[in-house]
């Protein structure tokens, strides 16, 4: 039988066995409370979120933390590091343990610190000051390059010696929920005739996952790969909203601009690094051996299981169209980390870097339609009879994805958005 972590622990809050929110996730997220209070951080349990703002007041949480949870976003959090990160998991999971009394059997204080998730708004958990986008799942690399350059010459030369990536647009990136405007751009579908201007007709997703930098580096002075996790805050679910006819005419030599920077989803939820220690596993081998600097002692694969949903206009409910595993990765996350730093570029709290999609060896684990329906060759003919070669106006897209326990799961909630028509221009031709 597979391993799966043991630990029975259990909240005063019940929390069913599907919930994403146990006790042992416990992710730190941003809400307004109901009546329009001032934006703070809390995390969340089960069907509920705990205001840590109410419990850091009551002098309940660690000293180290004192003020930090009464913000807008979590940037002076991930700033404190990862001594203070153990130190406020610890406490918070001391308060809301089901044999722990103080917070339990305070009646006032739970009321005012434990609220429904169903009445707050959730927030963009961050204020990301530079969002990179890298591109490090082999299986996509080689999906897409088979596409561009047939199977013989898939991966470029450098792609098994560095873990690819490029600068994203960290101004355009929203909250689940927020929905998606079609965008306008030059599109040059037969290239022996001139490009036009035009809503994009090539629309996509791309389930990646993301993560948030703590305390970061000082210019010059790049993190050893072993330094890594004092770094690596949590995770957040990532679709990478992309225009395919856009990003076809305007990538080379430079890489994508505007077909990916128009919108970056993320979900409001940030699942630990420490929450998903016990689902450590084994990722794929890596031949040739890396360069000293990437080489990653242990295990930096995680197993999460990731799925997009898919529903259309005429759908009442989203239906799955990809499963895949963020196990399945190439590059790890500390070598994201060492590589991007690796020059001496420095990485701030509440930097975002995303793992770039991530595909896996199964045709249902394609993380992009680009690649489920090779380039839209091979649409996907979905419950309701619909056809799909990429997104039309009104889809939604919802991307999920937890790891299982024994008995409870660590989960990432979901990100999801709405594909509105494009805008009405007068200048196009
Ligand atoms: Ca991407």
């Amino acid at each position: 039988m597979e391993y799966r972590p043991l630990n029975e622990m259990k909240s005063f809050i019940e929390v069913g066995r599907d919930s994403h929110f146990p006790i042992q996730n416990l992710p730190y997220g941003v809400f307004r409370p109901a009546g329009g209070a001032t934006p703070r951080v809390g995390v969340a349990l089960g069907e509920f979120v705990v205001d840590l703002s109410v419990l850091d007041e009551a002098g309940l949480l660690p000293a180290a933390s004192r003020g930090l949870f009464a913000e807008g976003s979590l940037n002076a959090f991930l700033g404190a590091g990862r001594p203070v990160w153990r130190a406020t998991r610890a406490a918070l999971v001391g308060l809301l343990r089901l044999d722990e009394p103080r917070l339990r059997d305070d009646e006032g204080l739970r009321q005012a610190a434990i609220v429904p998730a169903s009445r707050v708004e959730m927030l963009l958990p961050a204020q990301v000051g530079d969002y990179t986008d890298f591109y490090s799942s082999r299986e996509h690399a080689t999906n897409v390059g088979t596409m561009l350059r047939g199977a013989a010459n898939a991966l470029q030369p450098n792609w098994l010696h560095l873990p690819v990536g490029y600068h994203g647009r960290a101004s355009s990136l929203v909250v689940s929920g927020t929905d998606i405007r079609r965008p306008w751009g030059q599109v040059c579908p037969d290239e022996s005739r001139p490009p036009r201007l035009a809503p994009s007709r090539w629309m996509d997703f791309e389930l990646e996952v993301g993560f948030l930098v703590g305390p970061g580096n000082r210019l010059g002075e790049p993190i050893a790969v072993a330094d890594a996790a004092e770094h690596i805050f949590g995770f957040v679910l990532v679709n990478d909203w992309s225009a395919r006819d856009i990003q076809k005419w305007e990538y080379v030599p430079l890489g994508p601009f505007l077909s990916k920077s128009f919108a970056t989803s993320i979900s409001p939820w940030v699942v630990t690094l420490d929450a998903l220690e016990p689902f450590r596993c084994p990722g794929p081998v890596q031949d040739p051996e890396p360069l000293p600097y990437l080489r990653t002692a242990g295990e930096w694969a995680f197993d999460v299981h990731l799925e997009v949903r898919l529903q259309t206009a005429t759908m009442a409910a989203a239906e799955r169209i990809v499963a895949s595993n963020l196990k399945y990765l190439y590059w790890n996350v500390a070598q994201q980390l060492a590589h991007h730093t690796v020059s001496g570029c420095n990485l701030r709290p509440g930097d975002l870097l995303a793992t770039g999609t991530i595909s896996g060896p199964a045709r249902d684990s394609r993380g992009c339609l680009l690649e489920l329906t090779w380039r839209g060759e091979e649409p996907l003919t979905l419950a309701s009879g619909e056809r799909r070669a990429f997104l039309e106006d009104g889809d939604r897209v919802v991307m999920t994805g937890w790891a299982q326990g024994n008995g409870f799961r660590v989960g990432f909630g979901e990100v999801s958005g709405r594909l509105l028509a494009a805008a009405h221009r007068d200048d196009a031709e």
